[in-house]
């Protein structure tokens, strides 16, 4: 019986996101939530940690070690390691060999070329995946979201990850109208970097830059000053110092990806056709993805659109909830797949 269940519930669903993997098990949820990261040995290439194990070393390794991202801007980067990376993951979540070639539903931008198509599909078989079925992102997040995408009525979706941003409008089962901007929380990380490095001479970490963006980011003024007291090393002297930084400081700092992200949402809804434009002036502007967190970031939005602009629920694991809920329901589905 033990044996027939688990046969039963071996398809499944997988963000393979820039910054985050999630995996989620039909009939059991998320099961797991991971960053996309591995610690190599930069002298042999030995992948010495994988997920949360290599996320934990970034930033403090020695000297013989290279943390890596294997995708960068929503795509496959580092072929090879990315296989490793899948294959620990899906090694995590079942223990033992399925007994079928299961289903596997991955999700993928929706601005994806055939080649990039083809290294998802390759390093997933590689990795020991079943049958693979590709979603694009923000239509997985709209059903993550729980919007009606069997309906014509178009509803919009910002997807803003980790490696890209993606603005769609989606109705009928598909994504009618989209683009895809390589902009997205990375480039906030690096612009925090940057600030920190040319206005107080000390060099930090990009995980510590994203802490920074995590705890004192926003897109607008707050309604109370943030600050944050950054221990570190001075560029020049060496020495230990410590500086004062507060929300303004990175609100200046993380500007520019900010407004690139609201002018993709601007030029989305230009091209968009008047009847879909009339459908998301009245059902507003959904954002999902991590980056749909930055304080302020709604209100932004909906200054610069004029709609209402609301968050997914847990936006961090949209796309998830979203490639899940195709597993649970085939059938229901079945229009969503890239071929
Ligand atoms: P991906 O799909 O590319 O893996 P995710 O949807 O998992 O990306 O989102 C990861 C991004 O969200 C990272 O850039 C991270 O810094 C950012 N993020 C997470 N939490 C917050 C937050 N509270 N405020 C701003 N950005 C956040
Ligand atoms: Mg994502």
């Amino acid at each position: 019986m033990g044996r027939m269940l688990d046969f039963l519930s071996k398809d499944m669903a997988m963000d393979l996101g820039t910054a985050n993997t999630l995996i989620y098990v039909r009939g059991k949820g998320v099961v797991l939530d991971e960053p996309s990261m591995v610690t190599l040995d930069s002298d042999t290439n030995k992948v010495l940690a994988v997920g949360k194990e290599a996320k934990n070393l970034s930033g403090r390794h020695g000297k013989n070690t290279i943390s890596s991202r294997p995708l960068k801007d929503g795509v496959i980067h580092d072929f090879e390691t990315a296989t490793f990376m899948i294959r620990t993951f899906l090694s995590k979540v079942f223990t033992r060999l399925p007994l079928s070639r299961p289903k596997l539903v991955i999700a993928v931008p929706a601005g994806i070329t055939s080649v990039e198509k083809r290294a998802v599909i390759e390093a997933a078989e590689m990795a020991g995946a079943g049958k693979l079925y590709l979603i694009e992102e923000p239509l997985a997040a709209a059903i993550g979201t729980g919007l009606p995408i069997d309906q014509p009525t178009g509803q919009m979706v910002v997807d803003i990850g980790g490696g890209t941003t993606e603005v769609a409008i989606i109705s009928k089962f598909a994504v009618s109208c989209s683009e895809s901007l390589r902009v997205a929380g990375d480039e906030a990380n690096e612009a925090i970097c940057k600030f920190i490095r040319t206005e107080h001479q000390m060099g930090i970490s990009e995980t510590m830059a994203e802490v920074i963006k995590i705890k004192i980011g926003s897109a607008v003024p707050l309604k109370r000053t943030l600050e944050l007291k950054l221990r570190g090393k001075d560029l020049s002297t060496s020495m230990p110092k410590v500086v004062t930084i507060t929300d303004a400081d990175i609100r200046e700092a993380i500007k520019e990806p900010t407004e690139a992200i609201v002018e993709a949402v601007r030029r989305v809804l230009e091209k968009s056709s008047p009847d879909l434009a009339s459908d998301i002036s009245e059902g507003g502007i959904w954002l999902a993805g991590g980056g749909a967190l930055l304080k302020g970031l709604r209100l932004l939005l909906h200054q610069a659109t004029g709609l209402d602009v609301k968050r997914s629920e847990d936006p961090l694991r949209a796309v998830i909830r979203g490639a899940g809920a195709v597993t649970e329901q085939f059938d229901f589905f079945r229009e969503v797949f890239l071929n």
